[in-house]
């Protein structure tokens, strides 16, 4: 059995010499369940004066049936602290004053989520100062948490407000449970926010792709997606065409083997889509593969083979998915870490993936994507447990494992509640966004 430094100091001697040692020791994180209530307790509600945004959050979390707290003197499950309305540094002294004691009484796997205005449409220099300041007070909340939890910042452009609802639901629940220290931004949307009826079937009626859907990663992408209502086309080699077909009949989707450098990969993706299912109104671009050596190494195929599957492929697919997307529609890119910070031995993989980056960037501006009303993201994984970075070397992969604010690597599932979340209809705001999935990795750019 591979060593696995979370599972020994789980119990035992191990979880005795690591809380003498002062060890990390990780907290099982809390990851969302069909029929689960948005959060386990109750979730105390401050900020700056009393805004359209705190009442948007009130409104949200009572009609859930959460209750709202307005101190911090008994155990909360989560905190919302409402700082749009900041003008200067001085204001900042109400975020001090809902967290700091806040931070004592949070329960396990608790969140933090900080609502503010973009430093871009501030109107003065000091109100500027003080809306970038909610991120370093994120970014060190989210290293100082203990026990699985976690706190992000929601940035909402003036006027959008009603974008946000969707965002703080994903932040408070078990979906964004490795989802940590991060800025989401929420504009205003590209085509009307529509809630589900069903806040467990976001995803009803509608219709996905999935590159690389046999294993890993791709694996757990199609199966949320189905849990939440999609059908879900599974698109991968046909040299796993045994693993694609069981994925496929498991969440009862359609299989599509094809691989994704064809240059008629976005045609049949397209062609299959609208023969078996009247067309798609997602699409998750995750097949990716990597070819490690240091750069001196890399000889040409090495490198074209990695941004072939990783990047061009997306762009030459795109050509024929984008006319073909239903409007409304949305599309996830699976970018990593490794495009953010770069990587030894990586250079290839991370080209391609920092080049995910600026294409999701670029395409959600796109004049047709956003003519019809089309969402385009991409998430960023850390450490992610899979059949890949299960062969990483001992040392790297514990290393890989532990060096972020919540002591272990995601699962799987992970990413694709992330993908699922940017994938609602509700979500519309959000566009031309990266959202890493690292646990706030310690991995800097
Ligand atoms: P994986 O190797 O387990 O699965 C990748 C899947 O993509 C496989 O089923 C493979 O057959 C398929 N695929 C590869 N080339 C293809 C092609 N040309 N056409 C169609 N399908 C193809 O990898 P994973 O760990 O699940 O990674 C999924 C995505 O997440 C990748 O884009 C990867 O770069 C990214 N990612 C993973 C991690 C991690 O920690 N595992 C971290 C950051 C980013």
């Amino acid at each position: 059995m591979a060593f696995d430094y979370g599972k020994l100091v789980s119990g035992g001697i191990g979880k005795q010499l690591a809380t003498s040692l002062g060890l990390p020791r990780p907290t099982r994180l809390r990851r969302h369940r069909v029929g689960d209530s948005l959060i386990p307790g109750a979730v105390l509600l401050g900020g700056h004066g009393q805004t359209p945004v705190a009442d948007r959050v009130r409104g949200l979390l009572e009609a859930e049936g959460i209750p709202v707290a307005t101190s911090a003197s008994t155990s909360v499950a989560g905190v919302v602290v409402d700082m749009t309305s900041v003008e200067s540094p001085a204001d900042l002294e109400s975020l001090r004053a809902v967290l700091s004691p806040a931070l004592k009484t949070l329960a396990p796997t608790g969140r933090v989520v900080v609502v503010g205005r973009p430093v871009e449409e501030a109107t003065s220099v000091a109100q500027s100062a003080a809306r970038r300041a909610l991120e370093g007070v994120v970014r060190s909340v989210g290293k100082e948490m203990r026990g699985g939890g976690t706190a992000n910042l929601v940035l909402v452009a003036e006027g959008a407000d009603e974008g946000v609802d969707a965002t703080i639901r994903f932040l408070l629940s078990g979906r964004s449970a490795y989802v940590d220290a991060q800025v989401v931004r929420v504009g205003e949307p590209v085509a009307p926010v529509e809630a589900p009826a069903d806040w467990d079937q976001p995803l009803a009626g509608k219709v996905a792709v999935v590159t690389g859907a046999a294993r890993g990663i791709g694996a757990s992408i199609a199966d949320v997606l189905a849990r939440d209502g999609a059908t879900v086309v599974c698109v991968d080699i046909p040299a796993a065409g045994g693993p694609l077909a069981e994925v496929a009949n498991r969440i009862g989707g359609t299989a599509l083997q094809v691989d994704v450098t064809s240059p008629d990969a976005g045609a049949k993706i397209v062609e299959h889509a609208q023969a078996r299912h009247g067309g798609f109104d997602v699409v998750v671009h995750n097949a990716g593969i990597t070819r490690d050596k240091l750069l001196a190494n890399t000889d040409a195929e090495r490198w074209a083979s990695v941004l072939d599957v990783n990047l061009t492929s997306i762009l030459a697919m795109n050509e024929a998915l984008v006319p073909a997307i239903r409007e409304g529609g949305h599309v996830v890119n699976v970018a990593s870490i490794a495009g953010i910070a770069g990587n030894r031995g990586q250079a290839n993989y991370a080209a391609s993936k920092a080049g995910v980056i600026g294409m999701t960037t670029a395409l959600a501006q796109d004049e047709q994507i956003r003519a019809k009303g089309v969402t385009v993201n991409a998430v960023a994984p850390g450490f992610i447990e899979t059949e890949m970075t299960a062969k990483i070397p001992l040392a790297t992969r514990e290393i890989g494992r532990l060096t972020n604010s919540l002591s272990q690597g995601g699962q799987t599932v992970d990413v694709a509640e992330t993908i699922g979340w940017l994938a609602w209809d509700a979500n519309r705001g959000v566009t031309g966004t990266v959202v890493r999935v690292c646990g706030q990795m310690l991995l800097g750019a």
